[in-house]
């Protein structure tokens, strides 16, 4: 059972997201990170993808890999944005071929040099959704932004929207958020436009005060001032990740208090926060049997 819908219907997932190495160094960082986190025995991981193809080989690469050579189920992230529907069909049998059987559907956003690759095929997640569902060969996540996506007209058209897609794929993982209750007016607000499909909270852990600020402004995420005030009070490094793993730790048992269906981690390609939060949360005995 590899596909992440059927995970999903026999009980809670823990996820973990990495992004594809640059070069051979961080390739081998990568391949220690998840050693180390494999005997967590993640439900999946899944692989980023630079929107516009700018990582189409090296996120395949990782996933191939994962699938092949971990006892781990990998999920390839893949983007609208800069691509047609003849480089979608074959990006989509090579996993086929190889076994790969989870797609994260993104819309990705526009990579500078967009005009130099030519016109895309689609314009929104929902007509990859609509792509990748027509083969019949994958278990489907779409991308939730609990706050609202930065380019959405309003609250009211942003949750339309993600219920329309949510409809025809089989599950949502969000943005990080810093908030619980951001998590469940998302799924409340779906609810009450008849969508019950799976939202998987996803996790940020602050490690690094100043990238966490960096990644907030770009995504739309509120760093609420009481987040920044828990972090700003320390200048050693090691006290700002002690603390960020402490707020998420609750953040994530409080996540699960409130029925959410799973987490899923943004690594970083680093297994120690994670690993700090699995033990906080009594996960890491959970999962090993
Ligand atoms: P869409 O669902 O297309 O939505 C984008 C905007 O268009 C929203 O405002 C939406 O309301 C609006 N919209 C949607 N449908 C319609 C419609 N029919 N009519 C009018 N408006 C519409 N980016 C990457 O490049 N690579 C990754 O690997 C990646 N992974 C991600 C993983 C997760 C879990 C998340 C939350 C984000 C990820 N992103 C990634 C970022 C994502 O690509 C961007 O946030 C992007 O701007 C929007 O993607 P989307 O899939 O939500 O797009």
């Amino acid at each position: 059972m590899t596909r992440v819908a059927d995970l999903l219907g026999a009980g809670r997932t823990f996820s973990f997201e990495f992004f594809p190495p640059k070069d051979d160094a961080t390739q081998l960082s990568l391949g220690r990170t998840i050693a180390e986190l494999e005997p967590l025995q993640p439900s999946f991981v899944s692989v980023t993808y630079g929107a516009g193809g700018t990582t189409r080989e090296r996120t395949r690469n990782v996933v191939n890999w994962v699938a092949k050579e971990t006892a781990i189920t990998p999920m390839a992230h893949l983007t609208c944005q800069g691509h047609v529907r003849t480089e979608i069909a074959d990006i989509l049998d090579g996993y086929q071929a190889a076994g790969v059987e989870n797609i994260m559907a993104l819309g990705g956003d526009p990579p500078a040099d967009l005009a130099d690759r030519g016109p895309s095929d689609y314009r929104y997640a929902s007509d990859l959704v609509a792509e990748v569902a027509a083969t019949g060969a994958f278990s489907i996540g779409v991308a939730a932004h609990p706050e609202v996506h930065p380019a959405s007209p309003d609250r009211a058209a942003d949750r339309r929207h993600l219920a329309a897609k949510l409809a025809a794929a089989d599950f949502a993982v969000t943005q990080f958020f810093f908030e619980v209750r951001h998590y469940v007016d998302l799924v409340n607000e779906l609810a009450d436009l008849d969508v019950t499909k799976p939202v998987l909270p996803g996790i940020m852990p602050i490690t690094n005060a100043k990238q966490i600020a960096r990644m907030a402004r770009l995504s739309g995420a509120e760093l609420p001032a009481w987040v920044v005030e828990a972090v700003e009070r320390y200048d050693d490094p090691a006290d700002v990740r002690r603390v960020g793993v402490e707020l998420a730790s609750k953040l994530c048992s409080d996540l699960l208090e409130a029925g959410a269906p799973g987490l899923h981690f943004y690594t970083m390609n680093r297994s120690t926060a994670t690993r700090e939060i699995y033990a906080n949360l009594g996960l890491a005995s959970l999962r090993v049997s």
